[in-house]
């Protein structure tokens, strides 16, 4: 998959926002993880974390996760330790407090919105949208810490026509859940645009919507993707040249 240049990215946003100004009230959907934010500094943090725990047996598997940027971290996590030379023992380890943090409220504010994300929000709701923040992260134990970072990291949130929309509990996968709830969503309005970053989501949200603009952010999605289907644009962050 390849993602659209600059230039052809702005101008698929500023189609979204005159789509906004033109019709009727229209709301617009944003997945939050790998869409709004990059999550990978809350890996890294977890990381650390775990390398905190082996400074004192092997110092050089904790200094080599030390100078990790989060840039460096693919999809899995295990990967980037295996490169960097850690060993199996550690990584399970590593993997197994990635699995009791990743999905918490306080590490939440680790992850960092992604280029230009806060102001193409802000442009959606200024046009006139309904933001919807539709995530797969659960409501137990991710609600409050991801109110807290929508609003420390400036986006709409807390204000009329915001919706955070999260996940009733851990185990739904959330294709299910969203193809499930995205339906209500359009209580909100009809649903102008969709952003997400998994590829069955932007099919799923697609075909509900064949009159909306869709998006999938290129940063990264779980293996075997389905092929995307034609409609969605392709595009790497919210960046607009002026
Ligand atoms: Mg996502």
């Amino acid at each position: 998959m390849e993602a659209l240049s600059l230039a052809l990215q702005t101008e698929a946003l500023r189609k979204v926002l005159h789509s906004i100004r033109a019709g009727e009230r229209g709301v617009v959907i944003f997945d939050l993880d790998g869409t709004l934010f990059d999550n990978r500094p809350r890996t890294l943090a977890i990381l650390n974390q775990a390398a905190d725990g082996w400074a004192a047996r092997d110092p050089e598997a904790a200094r080599a996760v030390r100078s990790l940027r989060f840039t460096e971290l693919g999809y899995l996590a295990s990967e980037t330790l295996e490169q960097v030379g850690v060993d199996r023992t550690l990584i399970e380890e590593a993997v197994q407090l990635w699995r009791e943090r990743f999905f918490t409220d306080d590490i939440l504010s680790h992850d960092v919105p992604l280029a230009g994300a806060v102001s193409f929000a802000k442009a959606c709701y200024e046009a006139g949208a309904n933001l919807a923040y539709l995530t797969g992260r659960d409501l137990p134990n991710m609600a409050l810490g991801t109110f807290r970072s929508l609003r420390d990291a400036g986006f709409p949130i807390g204000l009329p026509g915001t919706e955070l929309v999260l996940k009733p509990d851990f185990e739904t996968p959330d294709l299910t859940f969203k193809r499930d709830i995205t339906p209500e969503i359009t209580r909100l309005g009809r649903v102008a645009a969709t952003f997400d970053n998994e590829p069955g989501n932007c099919n799923a949200f697609a075909e509900m919507f064949p009159e909306g603009h869709h998006f999938m952010m290129l940063t990264q999605y779980a293996p075997n993707p389905p092929p995307l289907k034609d409609g969605v644009a392709v595009i790497q962050d919210f960046r607009m040249e002026s």
